[in-house]
């Protein structure tokens, strides 16, 4: 059973809701306004069930937008000051990348020296292969004229750092209630009042404030909380374009070579930063066919957790309507989702470009099942905010697992200070043609 009441409930013990149950009690307790006591955590399953939990967990500042950046360095000083019990790996993050890209990137470098964020840009073709043949003596990419090393960021293992959020949310005295179902909201007066409780298939907690960090599972609890299915979003020609999907899902396609992860050390034989290319280079097999003559990307990272080199490359849309998608990774319907056969030749092609080390490695491809569903926004990007007055709703269209720091920012709004970091990211902007630049990365998340 459930208790019948909690000040505050948050749906979902991904790192979003871990990390704001966290934050919320302690804040409760510094401001002497109550303690962890007060807030109550549920999830379906439990801590790390969802997305937070298949998450290849690559942490970086890169972006093309200025209020992502700004909020990622945010993320990045909260994954830094907690380190070791996170899990985190500071070995830095580079985005390499072709001309198309180049003006674009040089942006960021500079944007991220404005706020301080430690970067170093190598541009030309000539520069960028001799900064990459120092860290990796076998490096062969071609046509890469722009490298941003950024020298904070990097990864974190993904369940190491779910259980060190619980366990630190428990500390301060949440509860977080696993195998609970959160199944319907009871909205004050009506379709438009307040939340006043929630339903779950263990009962009925009433309570002050929800959370919503379902997920990919937002759209459901978007739902009980009667918000329209589609929205109307002013573009960049200034004009209203009605009957948007507020949803749409795309599978996020990552997998494992099974290698030793030492077999991406660097050339001092320290495990390297996390390697992300973007180009627009053919692409070849092993067998010397075509791939792609297409714009192509990929990340990868040593990783110990999956045990092998592991990454992934562009995500595919699923072309169904949002209310149609099965999300659940492990679900009966997983199959459909799955990582294929397209992307595991295009990734391990990817490795092979990039490391002579990799070449003829392509039948090490893990068969497991992996990647899974990223639920995105209208314009790709995070909402944050206060829905029919007490619903504060963390959508972070898949960008999330490195943004540990929201849930302190979000803490801090439920006790009423308004966060500026989290400003851009209001469902307003839709309307009002408030939306994020777009960069000329083939990756929606960038
Ligand atoms: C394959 C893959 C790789 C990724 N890699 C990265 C990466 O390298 N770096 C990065 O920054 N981001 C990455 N992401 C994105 C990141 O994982 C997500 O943005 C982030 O984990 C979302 O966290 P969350 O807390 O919002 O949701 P989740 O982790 O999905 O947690 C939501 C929780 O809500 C629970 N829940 C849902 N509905 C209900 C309900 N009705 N009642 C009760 N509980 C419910 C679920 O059981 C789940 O545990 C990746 C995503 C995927 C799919």
């Amino acid at each position: 059973m459930v208790p019948d009441a909690a000040r505050y409930v948050i749906v979902g013990a991904g790192i979003h809701g871990l990390s704001t149950a966290w934050h919320l009690a302690r804040e409760l307790r510094t401001r002497r306004r109550g303690d962890g006591g007060d807030v109550v955590v549920l999830d379906k399953t439990g801590p790390g069930a969802g997305a937070t939990g298949i998450a290849c967990g690559v942490i970086r500042n890169n972006y093309f937008q200025p209020a992502m950046r700004r909020l990622m360095a945010h993320s990045v000083s909260v994954w830094e000051s907690e380190a070791q019990a996170l899990s985190y790996h500071p070995v830095g993050y580079m985005q390499i990348s072709p001309e198309a890209m180049h003006a674009g990137v040089a942006q960021i470098h500079e944007q991220q020296r404005e706020i301080g964020y430690p970067s170093t840009f190598v541009e030309g073709e000539a520069a960028c292969r001799a900064y990459m043949r120092d860290l990796f003596p076998d490096w062969q990419a071609r046509g890469i004229t722009s490298v941003l090393h950024e020298k904070r960021g990097g990864y974190a293992n993904n369940l190491a750092s779910v259980r060190a959020l619980a366990a630190k949310a428990e500390a301060e005295g949440v509860r977080i209630l696993t195998g609970v179902r959160v199944t319907g909201l009871e909205l004050d007066g009506g379709t438009h009042g307040a939340v006043s409780a929630v339903t779950t298939d263990r009962g009925v907690i009433r309570s002050e404030r929800l959370v919503v960090a379902a997920g990919p599972w937002v759209r459901d609890l978007w739902k009980m909380l009667d918000l329209p299915e589609t929205i109307t979003v002013r573009g960049a020609d200034g004009q209203p374009h009605p009957n948007q999907p507020m949803w749409t899902y795309w599978l996020v396609q990552e997998g494992t070579l099974k290698v030793d992860p030492g077999l991406l050390a660097d050339a001092s034989g320290n495990p390297p930063p996390v390697i992300h290319l973007d180009t627009d280079a053919p692409l070849y097999d092993d067998a010397g066919a075509l791939v792609t003559d297409r714009p192509w990307g990929i990340y990868y990272k040593p990783d110990e957790n999956f045990g092998g080199v592991r990454g992934g490359s562009m995500p595919r849309r699923i072309e169904q309507p949002a209310e149609k998608v099965t999300v659940d990774p492990y679900g009966p319907e997983k199959s459909s989702y799955v990582t294929g056969e397209e992307f595991a030749r295009l990734w391990t092609a990817g490795l092979a470009h990039c490391h002579s080390r990799f070449e003829g490695a392509g039948h090490l491809f893990s068969r497991e099942p992996s990647g899974g569903i990223g639920c995105f926004t209208p314009d790709s990007f995070p909402v944050f905010d206060t829905f029919r007055q007490n619903a504060f709703v963390i959508a972070d269209a898949n960008h999330g697992y490195k943004m540990i720091g929201v849930g302190a920012l979000v803490a801090k709004e439920l006790l009423g200070e308004p966060q500026e970091l989290l400003a851009p990211f209001r469902f307003a902007r839709y309307e009002q043609g408030e939306l994020h630049p777009t960069s000329n990365s083939p990756f929606p998340w960038s």
